[in-house]
């Protein structure tokens, strides 16, 4: 295929004619689908149901305490077994919430502003508090901090994490950085998972602030799409530990995108003195989580072997999705010279960059023709890709037929908007 970007005024005017009536013709199919949000489909719902006969009326549900009732702060010792395991850490850095990571990470970062942590001046009463924000990365981490009024720093990411470099410059020298997003396996949107000597540096940093914290959102750490192509990150806990920085992380999961989103259970792990400092805060915030539910996740999975075959399941349903959209991909835009992907191993999302000053225009038209798609600069903070040429694409919950025709109409996209880029410059 010849590229676009060599492609003289007549030809690329010729193309333009020729797409413009490929879009006009699927306007005329209203089409009604969804890339946006990274859910799990239905299949991928069914896999769980069987959880839910396995608590019932006969259950014996009185342990050594009665998990019916009221207590139990930071979880049963059934579930704090399970993810520590999982973890790979001890149960005394373990505290098993309700239904999702990120109130967790909300209720942090709220902790850090009200009050401080382990003693440390509650951020409200400083003047400017930074985050730093890997980019692109999850929209919703940067409205967490944005709605505290955090200033938000943009850390590029590469293929081996973030820039290093800019983030020892930043975390080293300036007091006011009191914290770090991270997804550090299989991130969203980019699928990138952090090599060891970024998770080693990143332990190792020595922060001018002492109540600097990486909020580690460990939240694809499971979601494997192959079961012979598995990526895996250092535990950062060891690597914390090793460096004395032992109280430097929050790790956070959940069972969201392992059983049901919104009926799981979700878990941080952290130093037991960090631990004993968050306990403060929710024995006022609560009496406890939801301690049947949590009863009946171990029961279901047993241990963390089972978590991880339940996972296989999952990747049977959504690997031939991924593959779907990068065939499309390879074949519709390989050698056009008009955007760049990611192939990732696991996780829910692949990463699209299209030319610069592109991104906004072809969501938007993806959207007129009826495929909602993230909106473009939701992975930058702010929602600002300086760029304009990230885009998030989520093939999960679509089912495979409206994921093709979702995939071809944006591979459309792209073309039309591209074209139309170059032919402004000649
Ligand atoms: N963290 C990341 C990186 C995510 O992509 C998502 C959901 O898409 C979540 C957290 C949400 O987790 P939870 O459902 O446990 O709140």
């Amino acid at each position: 295929m010849k590229s676009y970007k060599e492609m003289n005024k007549e030809e690329l005017e010729l193309l333009l004619n020729t797409l413009e009536k490929e879009y006009n013709d699927i306007l005329k199919l209203n089409l009604d689908l969804n890339m946006a949000r990274g859910k799990p489909d239905l299949d991928q719902l069914d896999v769980s149901m069987d959880m839910l006969d396995v608590i019932t009326s006969k259950t014996d549900l009185v342990k050594k305490m009665d998990y019916r009732n009221y207590g139990i702060l930071d979880g049963i010792d059934e579930a704090k077994d399970m993810f520590a395991e999982l973890l790979e850490t001890d149960t005394d850095h373990i505290v098993v919430y309700g239904n999702s990571s990120l109130n967790i990470m909300f209720d942090q970062i709220s902790r850090g502003y009200t009050h401080g942590y382990m003693g440390s001046t509650p951020w409200c009463k400083l003047d400017n508090i930074k985050f730093l924000c890997p980019a692109p990365g999850y929209d919703r981490h940067f409205a967490i901090t944005e709605r505290f009024g955090i200033e938000l720093i943009t850390i590029p990411m590469t293929n081996t994490g973030p820039d290093m470099d800019l983030v020892e410059q930043y975390v080293n020298n300036d007091e006011s950085v009191k914290g770090m997003w991270c997804v550090p396996q299989y991130g969203n949107p980019t699928g990138v998972t952090y090599s060891d000597e970024t998770v080693k540096r990143l332990a190792a940093l020595k922060p001018a602030a002492k109540d600097f914290r990486l909020f580690w959102d460990n939240a694809y750490m499971i979601h494997h799409l192959y079961s012979d192509k598995q990526e895996h990150v250092l535990n950062i806990i060891d690597e914390c530990e090793k460096a004395g920085n032992n109280h430097m992380y929050f790790e956070f999961t959940s069972t969201s995108k392992v059983t049901f989103p919104g009926s799981g259970v979700s878990v941080i792990a952290t130093s037991p003195e960090n631990k004993k400092d968050l306990l403060k805060h929710m024995t006022v915030q609560t009496i406890g989580h939801d301690k049947i539910n949590q009863l009946r996740h171990v029961e279901y999975f047993k241990d963390v072997n089972g978590l991880k075959q339940h996972m296989m399941k999952h990747a049977d349903i959504l690997r031939p999705k991924f593959e779907a959209v990068l065939k499309i991909f390879d074949e519709e835009l390989n050698g056009l010279e008009i955007g760049t992907w990611t192939n990732p191993v696991g996780g829910y999302f692949i990463s699209f960059d299209s030319l610069e000053g592109c991104a906004k225009d072809i969501v938007k038209a993806c959207k007129d023709a009826g495929a909602i798609l993230t909106d473009a600069g939701a992975t930058y903070p702010y929602g600002k890709d300086p760029k304009d040429s990230n885009i998030r694409i989520a093939p999960s919950y679509p089912n495979i037929d409206e994921l093709v025709q979702a995939t071809k109409l944006f591979v459309l996209c792209v073309k039309l908007v591209s074209v139309k880029k170059l032919l402004k410059y000649m």
